[in-house]
């Protein structure tokens, strides 16, 4: 795998589980590319009265399953070809945990930092009224990314209903409480990747109580993450964020590390019997779990080779570079994929597109309960596929279960002249 363009990345990850499928070609072919990519100019106005443009995109890859879902991301790397792929790669996350939608992302050639809150609420309408006839809560279902969260998707949705006329909360996700937006889903992603912790360690026959676990990130996904697998009873002895690395072989308070990052900023520093470590020893260290919750491409094949940990659970999306995928593979360490340990994030957003359907609020133990067995599904049919096709890893299982699922209903819905 080149590694070097996501998109490529993407339609070789195909070609991949393609090899263990029943799949045609031409079906393969269709597979592999966007249905449509609109791309459009945003001029908005800044507040000292000049007009500045911006590129915007949204990728629609497949409805095969139901509307397009995926986030809107403000970044200045933001390229046409990176919505596309990521835009693939949420057909397969929302085909994996088997809820009826296909793949969709954006996102808007931006960095948030330079510009005014009034400016980025200009900028964020002015792309909403661009997407207004593509998105529609039974076409295409944006929710948050990088750089966007509860308020952007709030000025979206009013954007949206102001110029429909309408009250459509389900047409965005990722809204807050009081404009329609679930509980349980600030938490949703550490939970789906405790689950999937859960789920890996008794496969194995591991005990995940007294289990030693290294978190990677400290952020939303990693601190919810190692707080819920810290209540199954293991031990989490390392954890880190930006600032570098903390490591206590006793284990952590792990509520009590995010309250200190939460007034310090950082997680280092903590607590009297707490040594420091740098990024890369907390990604080497001799542990049960290893949990990647930051970044992409934080393992590459060469600290591949060092990392102990005998099952890592991906909360961040694309932490192994491919290479290390092929190492750890070599070296019978199980990885349990991005598509599936962080799928509770997209998950309770369909909860919430549900209940926005439905206009009726779930409880957080009721999100929660369906989350579990979304999750624990999935799992079950990820293991499944890897024995029954003697798969070289749990990453080309999901791939093979989640590519399956699209082609069944590509196939199924016949052929348009
Ligand atoms: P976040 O910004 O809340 O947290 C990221 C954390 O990573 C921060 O604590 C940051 O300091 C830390 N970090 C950055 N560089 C680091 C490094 N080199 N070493 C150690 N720590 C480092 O982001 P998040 O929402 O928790 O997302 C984290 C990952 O999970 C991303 O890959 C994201 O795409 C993925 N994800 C998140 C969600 C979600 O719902 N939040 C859903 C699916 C996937």
């Amino acid at each position: 795998m080149s590694g070097s363009n996501p998109f490529e990345n993407l339609q070789e990850q195909l070609d991949d589980a393609a090899q263990y499928l029943d799949v045609g070609e031409d079906v393969l072919e269709r597979l592999k590319h966007p249905e449509r990519v609109l791309e459009t100019t945003l001029s908005v106005e800044m507040d000292d009265g000049s007009l500045e443009t911006f590129k915007a995109f949204r990728s629609q890859f497949n409805g095969d399953r139901g509307p397009y879902k995926g986030g809107i991301r403000y970044h200045p790397d933001v390229s046409r070809d990176e919505v596309k792929a990521l835009s693939g790669w949420m057909v397969y996350k929302t085909a994996v945990a088997d809820i009826p939608y296909g793949g969709g992302k954006g996102g808007i050639v931006i960095d948030p930092d330079e510009y005014s809150d009034g400016e980025l609420e200009r900028v964020t309408r002015a792309f909403a009224t661009e997407l207004r006839p593509f998105i529609g809560v039974d076409k295409d279902v944006p929710a948050p990314d990088v750089n966007t969260g509860q308020r952007e998707m709030n000025w979206i949705k009013d954007t949206y209903e102001t110029l429909e006329n309408t009250t459509e909360p389900g047409v965005i996700t990722g809204k807050a409480p009081e404009n329609g937006g679930s509980a349980g889903r600030v938490e949703a992603t550490g939970r789906s990747t405790m689950f999937a912790a859960r789920e890996v360690f008794d496969y194995l026959g591991k005990d995940i109580e007294g289990a030693s676990v290294a978190v990677q990130g400290y952020g939303n996904a990693g601190s919810v993450a190692a707080s819920l697998i810290d209540d199954l009873g293991a031990d989490v002895v390392a954890v880190s964020d930006s600032s570098g690395a903390i490591y206590n072989s006793d284990g952590f308070d792990t509520r009590k590390v995010k309250q200190y990052k939460a007034e310090t900023g950082s997680v280092t520093g903590y607590g009297a019997a707490t040594d420091e470590l740098s990024n890369r020893d907390l990604l080497t260290l001799d542990v049960d779990l290893l949990v990647p919750a930051a970044l992409e491409n934080a393992v590459n094949g060469d600290l591949a080779r060092d990392v102990q940990a005998d099952v890592v659970v991906e909360a961040a999306n694309g932490p192994l570079t491919p290479d290390a995928d092929d190492v750890l593979t070599e070296r019978g360490v199980h990885v349990v994929p991005d598509i599936l340990a962080n799928a509770g994030g997209v998950t309770v957003s369909y909860f919430e597109w549900v209940q926005n359907r439905q206009r009726f609020q779930w409880t957080e133990a009721r999100v929660n309960d369906e989350l579990e067995a979304l999750i624990t599904d999935a799992f079950d049919a990820m293991t499944d596929a890897y024995e029954k096709n003697d798969l070289p890893n749990f990453r080309t299982a999901a791939y093979v279960v989640a590519v399956q699922r699209v082609v069944d209903a590509y196939e199924g819905s016949g052929s348009w002249p």
